[in-house]
Formats: C-alpha cells, structure tokens, sequence
C-alpha cells in the first residue's frame, strides 16, 4: 500500500494511547516514538521530522484539550486520547503538506504554458501526457513539445503519446530546445491551442549545462506553470533535486510519481517544508488516467486509516457520468442496493483500476485494523471472477437478486445491520453476527443449490459471494453512517 510505511508507526501509536486515561508528556513521547521510526524508514527528510514531531507535541500537551464532545444525539462524549492524537496528528500532515491549491495558472492572455522539468526517467513524459489528457477532458485544446532533443527515443515517446490522445506534437529534430520552444509557441498561438507543454530534457543528475538550458527556456516562453517531476522511489534524494531545481528555476510545484511502487513515500511530507514548494499533483501508475491531484487532507486520512473519500469521488467521476455516480453514491450509502448494483459496482470498480488503491481511499483503517483482507481485494479485482459472479447473479430469481438475505437462514437473516434498510424485522437476536462472520451454516442449502446448479458452480462460490455481497453492503452502511453522522469524516472536506 502507498505510505503503508507510514502509516504503520501512526497505528502503533495509536494502539500504544489505547486504553491511557490522557495525553500526558510520558505517553505521547512514547507513542511519537514509533510515529519517528516509521517516518525516518519511509525517507521523510530527517529535519521535516523533526519539526512535525515537535508540532504534534506541542498540539497534545499545550491545546487546552477537548475530551469532551458533543455527540450525534447532542449528548456528550468522552473523546479517547488515541482519537485525539489521530486528529492532531491529522492536522499537524495538513499543515505540514498544504495549503495546495491544484488549478492551474492560466496566462492573461494566449496560450497557457506548462513546462515540465526533471531528472532523466523521472515520469517527466508520462506525466506530460497525464497533463495533456486532463486538460482535454476539462475541454481545452493542447499541444505537447518535443524540447528533449537529446534522446531520439524521447521525441518519439512524445509522439507515440499525442497519437494515442489525439493531441498535436511539435518536435524539430535537430534543432536547438530553447528555438523549438520558441516555434512551438508561436505555432500555438496561430492555431488559437489553450495549452502548451513543454517536455523538456533530462540527465541523470542535476547539472549547470542542463539549469542553463532550462533557464533560457523559462526567459524564452515565460510559462504560467512550471512543474518539477519528481520519482518518489529515489527516497532521501527527492529533497537534493528539488532545492537544486528550485534554486535556478522559478517551480510552481511538484509533480511527484511512482508513488504506486513505493510503500515509504516520505518525499511527499519533506518537499513542501523544506522547499517552500507545494506538490500539485501524484503520478499513481503507469497509465495516462494515473494522476491525482494532491489534495494534503485526503492524503493525511489516508495515512491515519480515515480513508479519502473525496479521493474516491473523483475516480468514480472517472469512469461514470456526474449524475450517476451521485445517484449511486447515495444508493451505496444509503446502503439499499442488491445483487444487479453489486454486480454494477464491482464493473465499475475494475474500471477504475487497482483494486488496492481503492480500498486505501476508504476510510477502513478502524474496522480491519489497517488490513483489509486480501481476498477481498483480489477476488473483486479478477477478470475471471467476475464472469463467474455475473453467471451466479444470473442465476438467482429476481427476488433474491433484490433481497439477497433471502438466502439466509430465519436466524442468520437479521445480522446484516439495520441501515440495510431492506432489513425491516422488529425482533432482532441478542449477539447479531457480523456479515463477516457468516458461514455456510447460516445459509439455506436448498436455495444455493438450485443457484449453484443454475450456473455450473459450487454451493460454496454462492455462499461466498452473497457473504462477500453482505461485508461490501455493510462496509458501504457503515460509510453512509459516518458521513452523515459527521463524525470523524466530517473533517475531512
Ligand atoms: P522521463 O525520462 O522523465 O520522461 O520519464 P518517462 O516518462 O519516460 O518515465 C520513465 C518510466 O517511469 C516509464 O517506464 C514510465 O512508464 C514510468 N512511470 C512514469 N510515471 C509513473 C508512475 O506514476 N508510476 C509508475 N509505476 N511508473 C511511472
């Protein structure tokens, strides 16, 4: 998982404040403890750390601390230390990330340039092309120079990328960068284009030839946005090229990439404090729709296990029209969806990729302990499996599609929790199980039988996929609640 480092050291503090009376000095040095080791291993820059435990210190013993809330029902609640570090810990990241606004700089008038800078292999291209797809999608015509003349293969990379987005690429081998920038913008001012990318070059390192060519391109075409790209996996380094690039460039931000193939991560705390320089944007896979924008709370509830919810939003907008993916949100939340949405959801979440990724946006981390069952993910994540669902969602009636507790057992039937709102049983047993806990003895074998012959499966894929069905349900419930009960994720905006 992304800062699955980090997110492991704010997990064993909280779980060291667990069950303390209060934040006091001995237990909050000893819970920072773990949140330190696991930010140094995760590459933070070690005077970021510094500061951020310091901030976080000073919030838990110096606020005048709130442990008294008011509750949903009005009525006051004692709010746990451990929630309490979570919170201050919450908005000692924001602070420490943010503030970030992720719109563009557009020009006053004309075209809007962008200038991509950054070490050789960086994602500098791909991000390029990231870029160039989103401005495409929010309705502007763009246009991508080829300014990396050093590396044929480069140009080409360029243009392989504006062939698949349909986007023009203005490349003159040969020629010098700071010329073809020049060219390239008068060309887009004729041709009326909104926005200009400039791919620039790269090394390997960071050197004065390279900072001067960059220098006379910025003095050249004045772009409104300059972007350093950064690869998060080179760790500590992600500082170094920064402050070197911000020395002799005028950056707007940072793009950082690779995230999804590095579970540390830290250059995501450090940048901002210790350049000055905001990061704009996430690179989160090699594919063009990869990019999120950085939005510093979601990314702190991500790390603390209070999930991203706003993140998750914008990747269904991704992949469904406005309209439906609220009508479905809300469906979701509300928990009131049977088999046929189930079997929407899960297409519409292969849609949008990593499976992974997804369940780290949910705000989870309370309800697995930060583990969200592997099976969960990786099931929903198969192609094969989804054949094999959508036969046994075929073969139920259209009633069971619609209520699948009718395949439970009269005394398993009312576990699945009250805000299923299908569940309309006044009686409800003593201990409900949880949907997680239910087994095959809950079911009723004749029903998943005649399912199962229906389809060419076994009894046991049935059993697990309406189990599957019944978690995802109340998970979804649960999420519904925790928004509308503006509790924790209340904070989160
Ligand atoms: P450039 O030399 O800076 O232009 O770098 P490229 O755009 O050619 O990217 C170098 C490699 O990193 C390519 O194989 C890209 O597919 C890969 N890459 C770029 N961004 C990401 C990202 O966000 N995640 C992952 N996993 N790979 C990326």
């Amino acid at each position: 998982l992304v800062f699955e480092t980090i997110s492991k050291g704010f997990r064993a503090a909280r779980e060291r404040l667990t069950g303390k009376g209060e934040l006091s000095e001995d237990v909050v040095d000893a819970a920072l403890k773990d949140v330190r080791l696991s930010l140094l291993e995760a590459d933070v820059e070690f005077r970021t750390v510094k500061k951020f435990l310091r901030d976080v210190k000073q919030r838990a013993l110096g606020e005048e601390v709130q442990l008294v809330a008011k509750g949903k029902d009005k009525k006051k609640v004692r709010v746990r230390p451990e929630d309490h570090f979570v919170q201050i810990c919450h908005e000692a990241l924001v602070d420490l990330m943010g503030p970030v606004d992720t719109s563009l700089a557009r020009a006053n008038k004309g075209i809007t340039g962008i200038m991509m800078v950054g070490l050789q292999g960086s994602g500098k291209t791909t991000t390029t092309g990231k870029l160039a797809r989103k401005l495409q999608r929010e309705g502007h015509s763009v246009m991508l120079v080829a300014a990396d003349v050093y590396r044929p293969a480069a140009i080409h990379q360029l243009q392989v990328l504006g062939e698949r987005l349909g986007v023009p690429v203005f490349a003159a081998p040969g020629a010098n960068p700071v010329d073809i920038c020049r060219d390239a913008t008068e060309e887009a001012s004729i041709k009326g284009v909104d926005f200009v990318i400039y791919d620039t070059a790269g090394r390997l390192t960071v050197d004065d030839a390279l900072m001067a060519e960059l220098e006379n391109i910025q003095s050249s075409v004045h772009p409104a946005n300059i972007f350093l790209v950064i690869d998060a996996m080179i760790g500590q380094d992600a500082v170094q090229t920064a402050k070197a690039f911000d020395e002799r460039l005028d950056l707007t931000g940072v793009i950082l990439t690779k995230l999804d193939g590095d579970a540390r991560g830290g250059a995501a705390l450090s940048i901002k404090a210790t350049t000055g320089k905001p990061i704009k944007f996430l690179g989160m896979g090699e594919g063009l729709d990869k990019l999120d924008e950085f939005r510093p709370e979601g990314l702190a509830g991500r790390i603390l296990g209070m999930g991203d919810l706003v993140g998750l939003m914008n990747d269904f907008q991704e992949v469904v029209d406005e309209e439906k993916a609220a009508a479905d949100a809300e469906k979701m939340l509300g928990g009131g969806f049977g088999m046929d949405d189930f079997l929407q959801q899960i297409k519409t979440i292969q849609s949008m990729g990593s499976m992974r990724d997804l369940m780290d946006k949910m705000p989870l981390g309370s309800l697995f302990g930060g583990d969200i069952p592997d099976e969960v993910l990786e099931q929903a994540a198969d192609d094969n499996e989804l054949v094999k669902i959508e036969a046994m969602i075929n073969s139920m009636t259209k009633k069971e599609r619609a209520d699948p507790e009718l395949f439970l057992d009269e005394s398993a039937r009312s576990s699945v929790p009250a805000h299923a709102k299908l569940t309309r049983r006044k009686k409800r047993p003593r201990k409900p199980k949880a949907p997680d806990q239910l087994g095959p003895e809950d079911f009723i074998e004749s029903r998943v039988q005649r399912v199962a012959r229906g389809c060419g499966h076994q009894g046991e894929d049935v059993v697990a996929l309406v189990s599957r069905f019944m978690v995802m349900r109340d998970m979804f419930g649960m999420l519904g609640d925790l928004m509308g009960g503006g509790g924790m994720l209340g904070k989160i905006p």
